[in-house]
């Protein structure tokens, strides 16, 4: 008899208010919206002598510090191909990002964008991102996810996509 053990995390401070678009072909670009994106977290391993496979509320912390940082901003990607995203202060302390794709052109204050390492901001980059960063914070505060890590983005009520890595070690 084989058995397995998950804990899963999804809760209302895990929902974040963010902008986006994303090129949906090498010469088609969204316009800009928003949705109310919602991350969940599943980690799959072995319950230690205490009978738990993860600190369920340093996960439920570490999680929606992350997705903090995710709310009420632009999310734009800095790896795209077809869209150059360029940061210049403009006042002192004052910047603003600036996107072009082909001819269009957007400007945001740089305070309200978040700029990430990915090449588009669909669910799937923006899930393996919030993997990753979840990793290392739980690696970081001494709790290391060990087994495997599931998380959950979904973008609007039932539309979601879903990143796995499996940790063997660290
Ligand atoms: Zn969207």
């Amino acid at each position: 008899m084989t058995e397995h053990y998950a804990v899963r995390m999804r809760k209302a401070v895990h929902v974040f208010c963010a902008g986006h678009f994303i090129t949906l072909t090498d010469t088609l670009c969204e316009p800009v919206h928003g949705h109310n994106w919602t991350a969940a977290a599943e980690v799959e391993g072995e319950p230690d002598a205490h009978g738990m496979v993860i600190d369920f509320i340093l996960l439920r912390d570490q999680l929606a510090a992350i997705t903090t940082r995710l709310d009420h901003r632009m999310l734009l990607p800095t790896q795209n191909r077809f869209l150059d995203v360029t940061t210049a202060e403009v006042a002192p302390g004052r910047g603003e990002v600036t996107v072009r794709f082909g001819d269009r052109r957007w400007v945001f204050p740089a305070d309200e964008c978040l700029l990430l390492p990915v090449a588009n901001t669909t669910a799937e980059w923006i899930a393996r991102w919030i993997g990753c960063e979840l990793l290392q914070a739980m690696a970081t505060r001494g709790q290391p996810i060990r087994g495997t890590l599931r998380i959950e983005v979904d973008e609007c009520l039932g539309q979601s996509a879903v990143w796995e890595r499996r940790v063997t070690s660290l």
